[in-house]
């Protein structure tokens, strides 16, 4: 049996990989990298520039790992779509292995490849990986997707059966010599017209082991009530490791239900099913990346304002933990699960910006950027998503920096231009005498919570009332 093994960039790794361990299981393993265009052309890349330098490294390392164990990954250059059939037929391949892909233009993509595939005689294998349970096959009694977290939770979490993570593999063949190889190097980040940004995570899988190591020794512990600190380093850090796979989310699992203690295990373990809910989400209601989850908030007359638009994504719109997000997001291609909430939350309900633009910018600088995953939290801040509480729920950005950042830390850390502003109004520097607020070249804030507050409620009945009409 000669299979092609489809490394499709939410895999990247040669541990717990299935498709790879049942083609060498079988006989001849073909490992193929497309760069396509879709990602790759430079225009393209520089729209994803930490995603892109996230997963060059990664790529670089998987290429590393495959001739360790003496095979060989065969970078090429087109569109899927042509490219895969074109490659399975030259080679002579009896299939193609892949992780499925939950996305709905991944989803059309594979579609269209089994098609040409199938057509020539070539078996297309998709394996189940990217979530811990196969999309779809988490439903209520009534066979229907379930539409809030809690019930699912209960239902996935029952139904979780994982077996263990697979022994590492010791070796694999080479590919045939027979066959005529023209591939290409793997693009350095400078090649797609990126500058390298020094703040981000390592990509691979030797950093991701790293990070699941040094968590595992001790902030699981903790986890229960660190989580939700800013200014501590209280989480795993492993959502670009789970985005691009250099970690399977199974040896997450398992790793992690085997450590920790009572309350911070179970907590731990119930985000990795978050991150479960969004993709069945996804896979039931592809439309969920067009339209909001709750229809009646179809055609919301969210404003446009330019001017807010710019201080929120530079961080200049005077609520000291809205803006801390908005540069940790450039600098480190991350942002603390709290900040997120805090700073989405801003931008739709405060500023009343469309969630779609937030979420676009999100998924444009983080590492992470999950289809998925970040839908669900856009459209859960914006209060138009699945979510228990009712969409009139608006985080105050000072309250919710006084209790998950007391002292400042976070913020302080993001913003340089607060460095000398005492902890009393580090949360509201506004609030400071005149004197100390002529030092710190920080701007007044751009809404006062309450009116913010008062003009979402009021946009939001309006709109509600009028579609229930
Ligand atoms: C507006 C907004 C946008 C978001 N966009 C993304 C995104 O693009 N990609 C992404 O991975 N996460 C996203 N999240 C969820 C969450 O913020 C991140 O997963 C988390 O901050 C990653 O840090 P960590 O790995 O240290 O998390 P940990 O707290 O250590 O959690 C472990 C893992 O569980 C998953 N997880 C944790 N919290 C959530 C959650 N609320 N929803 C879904 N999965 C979760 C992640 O895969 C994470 O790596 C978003 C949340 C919000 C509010």
């Amino acid at each position: 049996m000669r299979s092609i093994v489809w490394f499709r960039g939410k895999d990247l790794r040669v541990a717990d990989h299935g498709p790879l361990a049942e083609a060498a299981a079988c006989g001849e393993v073909l490992p193929i990298f497309v760069l396509d265009p879709y990602f790759f052309e430079p225009a393209a890349a520089q729209r994803l520039p930490h995603r892109m330098q996230f997963l060059l490294q990664s790529l670089r390392e998987l290429e590393g790992c495959l001739a360790g164990l003496g095979s060989r990954l065969l970078v090429v250059a087109g569109r899927s779509v042509d490219v895969v059939p074109r490659l399975a037929a030259r080679w002579n391949a009896d299939r193609v292995v892949a992780h499925r892909w939950v996305e709905p233009f991944g989803r059309e993509r594979d579609r269209r490849v089994v098609e040409t595939l199938s057509r020539n005689g070539v078996a297309f294998q998709l394996f189940e990986g990217e979530t811990l349970l196969p999309p779809g096959s988490v439903r209520n009694g009534q066979g229907r997707m379930f539409r809030m977290f809690t019930p699912f939770a209960r239902a996935a979490g029952a139904r979780l059966d994982l077996g263990p993570v697979r022994a590492p593999l010791r070796s694999l063949p080479p590919p045939p010599a027979a066959l005529v190889l023209d591939t290409i190097p793997i693009p350095t980040i400078e090649d797609l017209g990126l500058v390298p940004n020094p703040g981000l995570q390592l990509g691979g899988e030797r950093a991701a082991q790293a990070r699941l190591q040094a968590f595992l020794g001790g902030p699981i512990s903790y986890y229960a009530v660190d989580r939700d600190r800013m200014d501590r380093p209280g989480t795993s850090r492993l959502s670009a490791d789970l985005k691009f796979g250099t970690l399977s989310v199974r040896t997450v699992w398992q790793a992690a239900a085997g450590s920790g203690s009572g309350e911070s295990r179970r907590r731990y373990l119930g985000e990795l099913l978050w991150r479960e809910f969004s993709h069945h989400l996804l896979w039931e209601w592809p439309d969920l990346l067009e339209h909001p989850f709750r229809s009646e908030f179809q055609g919301f007359p969210w404003r446009s304002d330019e001017l807010a638009w710019r201080a929120w994504t530079e961080g200049r719109t005077g609520y000291p933990v809205v803006d801390a997000a908005a540069r940790q997001l450039k600098a480190e291609g991350f942002v603390h699960n709290r900040a997120r909430m805090v700073a989405a939350s801003f931008l739709t309900k405060h500023l009343l910006l469309d969630y779609r633009h937030g979420e676009a910018h999100y998924q444009q600088w983080l590492t992470d950027g999950d289809w998925a995953q970040n839908n669900m939290g856009w459209q859960w801040s914006a209060g138009c998503g699945c979510d228990a509480q009712p969409w009139f729920r608006i985080f105050n950005p000072v309250s919710q920096s006084l209790k998950f950042d007391p002292d400042g830390n976070y913020v302080k850390r993001w913003l340089p231009e607060l460095e000398c502003c005492p902890t009393t109004y580090i949360h509201e520097p506004w609030k400071a005498p005149k004197a100390l607020r002529a030092r710190l070249d920080y701007p007044q804030p751009i809404v006062e919570h309450a009116l913010a507050r008062e003009r979402f409620l009021a946009t939001a009945k309006g709109h509600l009332r009028r579609g229930s009409l």
